[in-house]
């Protein structure tokens, strides 16, 4: 009886691993920045299935129906009306990069940084350029710039005519949280090297994708990783499209 006991508490054990456990270091994305770029806009993963593979991260939705921030296990949808809203998991998302965040090393920065400036910081405290990051930055901003599209119809515009159209948003003396990722530069295509950050404020209820910003008194956190994971969408228009263009530089 004891034997069998055993054999259950293992059994039991086995099957309440989180499933982040074997899957915490992994960097997970679905479709590739060229494809969005080239208008790639219907979602091929559910949000349902998005949550097993992340609780932070960046993205957008189906028809590109605003900009996505996940933070702590909660999903964000900022529509073009600069509001956030919950994401329920039966939406879809067309391009996402989430991760398990775990913060591996943290600074505290106390002065006022633009975003150019930031980078620059970031760039100096990382620990190999070559490397895939998720960065999380928490804390006081003199400002912030943020944008969001409109959602698309068929047929999609490729994604530097929907710019054109871009909402954008200002805000000044804001506590918020800085949501993103750096890529290597020989990423490009599958994913936009150097940093790519959104933007939640404390209350949850306004953000978008940076465009600009000045820090007051922020924390950073850290994550760098080695693993990634890509997920290619399976609609006809990804399949047919031609994503051979040499190095185009995208503007996102
Ligand atoms: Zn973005």
């Amino acid at each position: 009886m004891r034997l069998i006991g055993i054999v259950c508490c293992l059994v039991i054990w086995i099957f309440s691993v989180p499933v982040w456990a074997a899957n915490s270091e992994v960097l997970y994305q679905t479709s590739t920045l060229n494809a969005l770029m080239e208008g790639v806009y219907d979602g091929s993963i559910s949000f349902k299935e998005l949550r097993k593979h992340g609780d932070f991260g960046l993205g957008t939705f189906n028809g590109l129906d605003g900009e996505m921030i996940a933070l702590d296990g909660k999903f964000y949808q900022v529509k073009s009306n600069g509001y956030a809203y919950p994401v329920s998991d039966s939406l879809k998302t067309p391009f996402s990069i989430v991760k398990f965040f775990r913060s591996e090393k943290t600074v505290y920065l106390v002065r006022s940084y633009n975003y150019d400036q930031l980078a620059r910081y970031l760039d100096s405290i990382i620990l190999s350029k070559n490397l895939l990051y998720a960065i999380k930055i928490e804390g006081m901003f003199d400002y912030v710039k943020t944008r969001s599209v409109h959602k698309q119809v068929k047929p999609y515009s490729k994604f530097s005519e929907v710019l054109r159209s871009q909402a954008v948003f200002e805000f000044r003396n804001i506590k918020g949280t800085i949501v993103g990722f750096r890529t290597p530069e020989y990423f490009a295509g599958v994913n936009a090297p150097g940093y790519h950050f959104h933007f939640i404020s404390e209350d949850r209820r306004f953000g978008g994708h940076l465009l600009g910003c000045e820090t007051r008194d922020i924390v950073i956190y850290m994550d760098n990783s080695r693993e990634f994971r890509l997920v290619l969408p399976d609609s006809s228009d990804f399949l047919k499209m031609d994503l051979m263009k040499e190095s185009e530089v995208y503007d996102y």
